[in-house]
């Protein structure tokens, strides 16, 4: 019995951590800013929903996708072009293009930490 509170105990602790942070970063969100390189459009698969692919569809860009991915060519989405979004400001842009790297959980907002997003490294660093 004594285990299983032990291990429950250190299981919150990461647990907990993340709500903390998850405000934290939820407070500061203003202070972040996209570097605008491209490599989430290059380096991630976009996952796209029923309601994306009804705007893609509707825009004339059928072929945009792939099952419930985003198409990619030469190792990036078909969208990415000088290592721009050619479509940033359209409607029809996915809906989790325009949320990384943040997301919610329970209510709360939460940053992905990934390596390839500059802009997230220098938002840590700069809260340190
Ligand atoms: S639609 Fe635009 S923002 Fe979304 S992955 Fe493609 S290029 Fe990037
Ligand atoms: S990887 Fe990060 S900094 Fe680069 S375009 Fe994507 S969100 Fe912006």
């Amino acid at each position: 019995m004594t285990g299983v509170i032990v291990a429950a105990f250190f299981a919150g602790i990461p647990a907990y951590y993340m709500y903390i942070r998850g405000v934290m970063l939820a407070r500061n969100k203003k202070k972040w800013k996209c570097h605008v390189c491209g490599n989430c459009c290059r380096l991630r698969e976009i996952e796209v929903t029923v309601e994306d692919k009804k705007k893609l569809d509707a825009a004339g860009f059928p072929d945009a996708y792939i099952g419930d991915k985003m198409r990619r060519v030469n190792g990036k989405c078909v969208f990415l072009k000088d290592d721009k979004c050619s479509i940033h400001k359209e409607s029809y842009r996915p809906e989790i293009c325009g949320e990384f790297p943040f997301f919610c959980m329970y209510g709360m907002e939460y940053m992905k930490v990934v390596s390839f997003c500059p802009a997230t490294e220098e938002f840590l660093k700069d809260k340190k």
